[in-house]
Order: C-alpha cells, then structure tokens, then sequence
C-alpha cells in the first residue's frame, strides 16, 4: 500500500517540471564513474591517512579540482591558501596486555580485555595508567542537559572515581519522553558520555553494553576500541576525554550492581526519571595498569573553495571523506586492499563535480567550500580538526551539505540523511528533492543514532546546521526491491571490506541525478540572505543561538 501511494505521488510530481529542476546543471556519469574507479583502484591502496597513499589521492583530488576551475582553500602559506589543511593526529595504543581487575568485598577478580570489558588506550596524553582501587558510580545515562532540565548527576564528585553509566538516552526503552522517543539524541550516544565524564572530572568510565540501545553486539565494540585509537592533537585533550575510556558488558555489570546489593533493571527504571541520583556501588573498586604507545602523525584536509562575490565572508560547505582503511589482512581471496570505492571514492568524486558545476556558472554571492575531509574512518577526525581549528569562521557558515557512501546504480524516488534531525537545511532540502520527484524517507532505525556517526556532525555538535545526504533505495527501475536487494548486497559484501570495488555495470545516473539537487540545495544558500536554523527542541540549537550577533 505503502508502495503505491509513493509511486503515484512520485508520478505526478515528475509530470509538474519546476524551476529548480530546469535550471540545475547536468552532471556527467562517465566522469563519476572515472574518478570513483581512479581512486579506489588498488594502486590508491585503500586510501589511508599518513600513509604513501595519502600523497597519491591529495595528488589526484588537487589535479581534478584545478582543472574543474576551484581555487585552493586550505591552510595560509606565507600569505598563499594551500590547496591542503593539516591535522596532527594523536595515534595511541595499549602496549601489551592491560592488567585490569574489579575489587568485590577484597576479593579481586580479574577481567579480561576483548572478553568481559573493551578499554581504549587513552587519548587524555597519558603515557601510562596506574588506576588503583577507584570507586565505582552508576550515573544512570550520565546525562546533563540542562535545555531538558535533566542532571543525572546531581552534583555528585567524580573526581578519582569510575562512573558505571547506561547506553542511548532515557527515553530509548519507554519510547516516549524528552529525548525524542525512540531515537536518539547526542546524549544517547558514548562519545558524550566520555566527554561528559570529562567535564564532570571522571577518572574514568565503563559504558555498559546491551545490544538493543546500543545498535550493535559485543562484537563491533571490541573490533572498534581494543585496537589502535586516534584522535585529533587537541589543546587540552583532558577537557574530553576520561584518563580510562571502556565499555563493559551487560552480564559483567548486573553481577556487579548485584555484589553491590542493588538490582540493574530497578535503577535502569529509576535512571529513567529525572529523580534519579548516582548510587555507589558498595564495597566494590576497579583498578587498571598498563603502558601506553602514542604518537603524532600528520594527514591533511582537502579545501577547494570559489569565492562569494558578494559575501566572501559566508560559506556554504559540502564535504566528504577522502579517506578508508587502507590496507589490512587478506580474505579469501588473497586481497588486502580495502578499496573504498561506494565509501566514499562516490563521495569525494560527487565533490568534485559539484566543484565543477559551480565553477562554470555565475559566481555565488556566497564563498562555498568543497571540503575532502581525512580520516573519518578512524572517528571523524578530518571533519572534527576543521570544525576545531576553521579555515572560515562556523558562526558564517551557513551549512554543511555532506556525502558519504552514494549509491552508484540508477536513480531512486527517494532519499533520506543520515539519522533524525529537526533543522531548516533539511526542509530546504525536502523542497528541492520534491522539484525532482523525489520523497524524503526518514532514517527507518533513528535510534541507532546515525546522525552522530558521519563528518556533517562534526559542525552540527558546534551548531552548525549540518546533513548528510543519503541515497535512496526505492529505484525507478525495480522499486524498493531492487533497491533493497543492492542494500543488503552491499552490507553484506562490501561494506567495510574488500569487495567494495568499482563495478562496470554501474551507471551513476542516479548520483548525477541526486547531485543536482544538492547542487540547487546549495546554489540557492549560496545565493541569497538565508539562515537555516536547528528546530526550537533540537539539542544544537541553543549553541547556534549563542552566535547569532555575527549573521545580522
Ligand atoms: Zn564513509
């Protein structure tokens, strides 16, 4: 039913041709399908950051950014942008086995990394831990919103202390609340729970796992944190992260609230309501001893811009990440190199395009910005550098359009971005998508907090109206089975592996279709006195706001 309705509507839309589908440039499927086979054929070897390969794609990106008519935007060079900003990367990780332990009543119990608990070599620049018998203290979701007016911590000291803290938001198991129901807000998500933990002055904290609130099994949370960890060279790296970063698991933490004579499921309850106040776990202490490895790389941020005629001083942004996993430990096959070429080959060469269709027509009044960010893959660090230390100022960045993983097969009725948002850049977008017969289908799992998992968040987290663009999966030709079908082809096949490789058959028309609305979503910012805003709920609105002086 559900079906048809979207096809009809999809058909009558098509048949009322709108301004803004007329004048949209083309954009070329053969050059997409180029550029995406370029970089992510093996002799770009999957593309890692601080790696030969690195020089290789800066190289080709320049290259075709040149030749598409930008000028560099990155880093001042002697008075000169460079085509290339640099981010220093901190890169740590645990030497050896840690020695961990939780203390119950003076009896020691060892845990062992990767089975019962995941601890991340640390990013606050120790070169060492020493955690000896630190008390433990459930902070419920370890929550502090005051816009919600929520505190899950009450005022309670956490300095030398573990907080024990819940995954997602409180409102994620009732489904109604101030927390958008179901999906997640930034509080559901553990990178803020770490960097809350840090503003609170935690020693530390242990995320407990379940798998429904947290999207994931144990499995992606030990592959992602008992590995080697980067993050961007921060000023005062100690302001967001906690000196002991873990997670443990649900078994491991029921048995210690039950040693500690309390009942998990009970203060889950209570944890989610706003009564709630930290419970120490009695008698019950944790300790951790281990070397630390860490150093500094440099990798570099892509920056193609066109300057605003009339408002340099106001920038419009599209970005994608440049970079994947490079190469790693071989498949069955033999293959070692993790090509990258849906994520995010697609991406990078959708920004090019999109640089060479506004370098062809009239100057903006507005500066945009093609930004290629790195090391995304290793937590949005590329992203996470410019919006930390901008090339132009966020307060005048009227929005971050960004694309990740684009689908290369033909084009769709739909689109959706990644995770739920409430914000005026995607109602534009809404808008833009209807001139050419396309719907808006919203993330169908919000709670598994999409939005917070790609580079448009780096800006949205400092206020910055920010998207990502997703392709759709109800294609022209085969509908939502066919689009489906190459969905679950990709995530089982190709994502994240080897097998993303460029494929002849690929048509890109749909991405040259998609790009066209994108390129008018960012035509019309780029042209007019428009500011987008977040929703009067949403958690980034208040951090716009503080700024508002500098867009009169
Ligand atoms: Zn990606």
């Amino acid at each position: 039913m559900k079906r048809l309705i979207l096809s009809t509507l999809a058909l009558a839309i098509s048949t009322a041709v709108t301004a803004a589908a007329v004048n949209a440039p083309t954009f070329d499927p053969h050059r997409l399908s180029d550029e995406v086979k370029t970089l992510s054929s093996d002799a770009f070897e999957g593309r890692g950051p601080a790696t030969p390969a690195e020089t290789k794609t800066i190289d080709y990106v320049v290259a075709q950014m040149k030749a598409a008519g930008l000028q560099p935007g990155g880093d001042l060079v002697n008075g000169k942008r460079a085509w290339t900003q640099a981010v220093p990367l901190l890169r740590t990780e645990i030497v050896g086995t840690p020695t961990l332990s939780l203390s119950i009543d003076g009896k020691s119990q060892s845990l062992a990394q990767g089975n019962e608990i995941a601890v991340r070599a640390p990013m606050d620049g120790s070169t060492s831990v020493a955690i000896a018998n630190a008390p433990l203290v459930f902070v419920g979701y370890g929550v502090s919103a005051p816009e919600r007016h929520w505190d899950d911590f009450k005022g309670v000291d956490l300095h030398g202390k573990i907080a024990v803290v819940l995954i997602n938001d409180p409102d994620f198991e009732t489904g109604v609340g101030d927390f958008g129901g179901k999906a997640m807000t930034y509080y559901g998500r553990w990178t803020y729970k770490y960097e809350e933990a840090a503003r609170q002055g935690a020693l530390g904290m242990l995320v407990i796992h379940e798998t429904a609130p947290a999207s994931y099994g144990w499995n992606t949370v030990k592959n992602s944190n008992i590995i080697t960890m980067f993050d961007i060279v921060r000023d005062k790296p100690a302001a967001v992260h906690p000196q002991l970063e873990a997670w443990i698991q649900r078994d491991l933490a029921v048995d210690m609230f039950k040693r500690a004579g309390l009942d998990f499921e009970a203060l889950k309850k209570q944890a989610q309501t706003r009564a709630f106040k930290p419970v120490t776990l009695k008698g019950e202490s944790f300790s951790a001893s281990f070397k630390v490895d860490s150093k500094v790389i440099t990798s570099h941020n892509i920056v193609g811009r066109i300057d605003g005629s009339k408002k340099p001083d106001q920038t419009v942004i599209y970005s994608a990440h440049w970079d994947h996993l490079g190469v790693g430990q071989p498949d069955a096959k033999g293959d070692r190199i993790y090509n990258g070429a849906v994520d995010n080959a697609t991406g990078t060469a959708a920004l090019i395009e999109l640089g060479r269709a506004f370098a062809k027509a009239p100057r903006p009044e507005r500066s945009v910005v093609f930004l290629n960010v790195t090391a995304e893959e290793k937590g949005l660090l590329g992203s996470e550098y410019y919006a930390a230390k901008p090339l132009y100022p966020l307060a005048t960045t009227v929005g971050v359009i960004n694309m990740d993983a684009l689908d290369p097969h033909g084009p769709s009725r739909n689109f959706t971005i990644s995770g739920s948002a409430k914000l005026g850049l995607l109602d534009d977008l809404i808008a833009d998508a209807k001139t050419f017969g396309m719907v808006y289908s919203p993330d169908p799992k919000p709670e598994a907090g999409h939005f917070f998992r790609s580079d448009h968040f780096s800006f949205a987290k400092r206020g910055v109206p920010a998207i990502s663009f997703g392709s759709g999966n109800d294609w022209v030709d085969g509908g939502l089975a066919a689009g489906k079908a190459a969905e679950d082809d990709y995530t089982a096949k190709r994502y994240h592996q080897q097998g993303d490789e460029w494929q002849a058959d690929w048509p890109f028309t749909g991405m040259a279709r998609d790009l066209q609305v994108l390129y008018v979503l960012g035509s019309q910012l780029a042209n007019s006195d428009e500011w987008p805003d977040w929703s009067k709920d949403s958690e980034f609105r208040a951090t716009r706001d503080k700024t508002a002086a500098e867009r009169k």
